[in-house]
């Protein structure tokens, strides 16, 4: 196979630069795709800027790519040249620890993130594990289904691990790429839904794209207004918020449900989780077995990111826009 070309990182907080790299010889059990579409998820920002202390340069980020198959490994069976995929943060896992073998690949020691120590999706082509390689449904247009396969399974697991129904009152804390899809499926679940912003013109499109109420969060008094009224509130934010507030805003048995990742420890108290039996959680991305139903449900529910495109080239001018929440609300690259 001849080199991959793409956009990468070299330092921490740097700009992205072209960059080619030999990727060898084709692995048995992997999967090349030629990348059509990758989206701009908030976590390729905190790996620009090695926000975890987790990346490794250089690297080409990107990791919500859609592309069609062009070449599979001796072991492939469920894959072949020519169909369309979507990959996520995931590209590759033990596939025989507990978690593995319980559908819980996100949880192995062992799971490779697509851009940690590997290449992503703003590039050419991209290399996974065929599992890790989910065909799309026919009724999803590339574009704004490339940011499903990260933004849309975060959200989807915890709403569906959570047990949300038409009963459910659910707020999205974060109106930005994965709020937005949050709140498509939280209506999809047919709960009532609450958009939290700290973006007083995010309103008119949250309503639109399914929330019953909005809540300004600059506004304090608001935040007190909404007082154990929430079963689940899905945090995507990735700032500071006063957290103790939403906890008040949770139901008894309530879960306040962390998939944003603010910079700061969270300062908690502990006696309204005692006394309404309320729960702080965490949630990360959701495996394949997530990524195939939520992929279906998207299609069936007709949920889609609403993007803002940018050619390939154009990724540094895209990752700012990010990097300022001016994004409406998923960048996505194209070929
Ligand atoms: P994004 O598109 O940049 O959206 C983040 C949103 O946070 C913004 O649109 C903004 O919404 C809100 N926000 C609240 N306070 C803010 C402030 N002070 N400054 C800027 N924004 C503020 O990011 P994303 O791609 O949705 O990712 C969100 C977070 O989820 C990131 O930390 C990312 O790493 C994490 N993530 C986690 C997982 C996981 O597996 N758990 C997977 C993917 C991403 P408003 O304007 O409505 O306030
Ligand atoms: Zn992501």
């Amino acid at each position: 196979m001849s080199e991959i070309r793409g956009y990468a990182v070299h330092a921490a907080g740097a700009q992205l630069l072209p960059y080619k790299f030999d990727p060898g010889e084709l692995n048995a059990h992997e999967v090349e795709v030629k990348i059509s579409h990758c989206g701009i998820c908030h976590s390729d920002v905190h790996l620009i800027n090695n926000d975890w202390g987790i990346s490794k340069y250089p690297f080409i980020p990107g990791h919500e790519i859609v592309g069609t198959i062009v070449a599979a490994g001796d072991e492939v069976r469920n894959l072949k040249a020519g169909d369309r995929v979507g990959v996520g943060w995931q590209a590759d896992s033990c596939g025989i620890c507990e978690w593995c073998r319980q559908g819980d690949d996100q949880l192995c020691a062992q799971a490779q993130p697509t851009c940690v120590g590997r290449n992503g999706g703003f590039a050419e082509r991209v290399r996974v594990n065929s599992r890790f390689a989910i065909p799309l449904p026919e009724g999803l247009e590339s574009r704004t289904a490339a940011p499903l396969l990260c933004a849309g399974v975060t959200v989807y697991t915890p709403l569906r691990n959570y047990g949300v129904r038409p009963s459910s009152r659910v707020g999205v804390i974060g109106i930005g790429g994965l709020g937005h899809i949050g709140i498509q499926f939280a209506k999809a679940f047919g709960a009532e839904v609450t958009a939290f912003s700290s973006s007083k013109n995010k309103e008119e499109e949250a309503i639109e794209l399914g929330a019953h109420q909005f809540v300004n969060t600059r506004d304090t008094g608001a935040l007190k207004k909404v007082a154990g009224s929430y079963d689940l509130l899905l945090s995507t934010a990735n700032a500071d918020q006063d957290w103790v507030a939403y906890i008040h805003a949770l139901r008894p048995n309530g879960v306040l449900c962390m998939v944003g990742a603010p910079p700061k420890a969270m300062q908690l108290q502990i006696q309204p989780l005692i006394s309404g039996q309320r729960t702080v959680a965490g949630s990360s991305i959701g495996s394949p077995r997530d990524l195939y139903e939520m992929l279906d449900i998207a299609a069936r529910h007709k949920i889609k990111a609403v993007t803002e495109p940018f050619a390939m080239a154009k990724a540094n001018e895209a990752v700012a826009r990010v990097q300022k929440n001016q994004v409406r609300y998923r960048a996505v690259l194209a070929n």
